[in-house]
């Protein structure tokens, strides 16, 4: 619908001040299928497409599924796992094709500040090399630190970017499937032949309500960051008890990315999967491992859901850990 993209642009105008016309848009079946026809629209064999680590895995499969080759930089606990641009610039060859920044950044909630990321689109611009950007969790940012991602690739490599975003997770509107990308005319133009013979189009009955979640109040959407934060520090707080889970808090989206490393051992738990495995049978507790991020020794813990859950969850996280790993004498003084 008209009315949908002019909504979109209206949102990506009034928040970021970026001007896109209707010819620059493309609506889909959530940010999923946006990040997905432009795998497909500018990738192919032989092409690298580099990303940073730990990363959400449909994005690395998507590349693959565009038979590219997902190429991985890391990102570190230690610095809160930052996405920094020295890496991402150093692992460009002769064959990239695409950088793909997801920030903030699920699992782990980082995000790229806007002068590491003005370092990136420099270099795209001058090397012609497509930069994508997930933003599908902008709207999730818990610290007034600049992250203006559309302005930026707007000043330095508008004709290489690709902002791919979603209704998903700031309007709570996951079930409805709505997403979009915004980019040059020629890639939505590539995107929309693709998706043609995909899905078609979104169902009418949410796009009628995009419409008004784009345009509607937007009260309801600082209501929510704000119960996310009270969340996301109640959580750390509750996690605490527990000294050899290691907790650091994101600077967006709605996970904890816990270090469970300490508490894995070799006759019991001995990897981060057996412990969400076990956490799952025994204590009816849902995490996700790292090993699904590539990040072993870690759990994602999702907060997007009632303090009530979260406190329970917590309880009989705690409780779990306390009789699989009990700590030793030594390691109690130590
Ligand atoms: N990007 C990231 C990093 C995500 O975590 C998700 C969903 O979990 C999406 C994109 C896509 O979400 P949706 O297809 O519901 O818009």
């Amino acid at each position: 619908m008209a009315e949908l993209k002019k909504a979109i642009c209206h949102r990506y105008r009034t928040d970021y001040g970026v001007e896109y016309g209707e010819n620059e848009v493309i609506v889909t079946a959530g940010g999923k299928q946006a990040l997905f026809n432009t795998a497909l629209a500018l990738f192919g064999p032989g092409d690298e497409v580099i990303t940073h680590a730990p990363y959400w895995p449909t994005l690395t499969e998507q590349v693959q599924l565009a038979e590219a080759r997902p190429v991985l930089v890391r990102t570190w606990p230690d610095d809160r796992f930052a996405i920094r641009s020295t890496p991402i610039v150093e692992a460009i060859t002769a064959r990239t094709r695409g950088i793909i920044i997801n920030s903030p950044c699920n699992p782990t909630g980082a995000l790229i500040a806007e002068d590491e990321l003005t370092v990136v689109a420099r270099e795209a611009a001058r090397l012609g090399i497509w930069l994508v950007v997930d933003l599908c969790y902008e709207k999730l940012i818990y610290e007034s630190i600049p992250h203006n991602v559309p302005a930026v690739l707007a000043k330095h490599c508008r004709e290489l970017a690709v902002i791919c975003g979603s209704a998903s997770k700031a309007y709570a509107m996951t079930g409805w499937r709505c997403g979009w990308t915004l980019a040059p005319p020629a890639v939505v133009a590539a995107e929309q032949a693709i998706q043609s013979h995909a899905t078609s189009n979104v169902s009418s009955i949410t796009q009628k309500a995009a419409i008004e979640a784009l345009t509607g109040s937007q009260e309801p959407v600082a209501a929510m960051l704000s119960e996310y934060r009270s969340r996301r520090d109640q959580l750390c707080q509750w996690l605490s008890a527990e000294p050899r889970l290691r907790v650091r808090k994101p600077a967006g989206a709605f996970y904890l990315f816990v270090d469970v490393s300490e508490v894995l051992s070799v006759d019991a738990l001995r990897t981060s999967t057996d412990f969400a495995q076990a956490l799952l049978d025994e204590s009816r507790v849902a995490v996700t491992p790292g090993e699904a991020f590539d990040a072993p020794g870690f759990v994602r813990i999702s907060y997007a859901t009632s303090l009530a859950n979260l406190r329970e969850g917590c309880r009989r996280l705690l409780e779990f850990v306390a009789t699989h790993a009990p700590q030793t004498a030594d390691a109690r003084v130590g």
